[in-house]
């Protein structure tokens, strides 16, 4: 696919769901500490679900030193609905520490920084500068940014990191920070994992899955 048709489908998606830089991140956090802990934490489990353990987990543990120094028992007991509690835990209480050792107690800036925590990949270290620091040196890919790229037309890779590189080489870097939040809304919303909703869809005359299955 070329880079103006790409594009246009996006402008497309953007029509459709609309948002501002503060809308586009299904967490509620409210600092970077927050939303680096959440996004550690909502691997395998939804964005309302992390949502929902938010204020308890962060009364009890509001900075990287409260959490370094949290017995792991209490902290599984709170995130215990995230489901993998327990390295969930290990990885959280390890990042905090790592903060406190490493970087001051402060979330770190860079992807290079991010990613020598526990629990933190390229997906997680992208969602943090975009979202936290407003700085988007990457992409997140998620599973619904991964299906619906490959579906697309975006990529013809399955490895997450692959993905990424080729949707950084096909957009410019004005969408890099929204994305995830319009491929996100576009899965959940009509091109779904179990049934996509093709005739539904605005953008199904640029979709290579649709067009090559000759519905077009
Ligand atoms: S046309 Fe169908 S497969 Fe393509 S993006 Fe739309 S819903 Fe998904």
């Amino acid at each position: 696919m070329n880079a103006i048709t790409a594009e246009s489908i996006l402008e497309e998606l953007d029509h459709q769901y609309p948002c501002n830089q503060d809308e586009m991140n299904f967490l509620k956090f409210r600092n970077p500490f927050e939303l680096l802990i959440m996004t550690i934490l909502s691997a395998q489990t939804t964005d309302v679900t992390i949502n929902g353990l938010r204020d308890e987990l962060f009364s009890a543990y509001p900075d990287a030193s409260s959490l370094a120094r949290a017995d792991p028992l209490d902290v599984e007991r709170i995130i215990h609905s995230a489901g993998f509690y327990h390295s969930k835990t290990k990885n959280i209480i390890g990042a905090a520490k790592m903060l406190e050792e490493n970087f001051g107690g402060v979330v770190p800036k860079t992807i290079e920084e991010l990613t020598t925590l526990p629990g933190v990949g390229r997906k997680t270290a992208n969602i943090v500068t975009n979202h936290g620091f407003h700085d988007a040196c990457g992409i997140a890919v998620d599973t619904h940014v991964r299906r619906l790229s490959q579906k697309i037309g975006f990529t013809q890779h399955t490895d997450p990191d692959k993905i990424e590189t080729d949707l950084m080489t096909l957009f410019s870097k004005k969408w890099w920070s929204k994305i995830n939040f319009l491929l996100i809304s576009h899965g959940r919303a009509v091109c779904t994992a179990k049934k996509p909703d093709c005739m539904k869809c605005i953008i199904r005359h640029n979709c290579q899955s649709y067009i090559c299955r000759g519905e077009e």
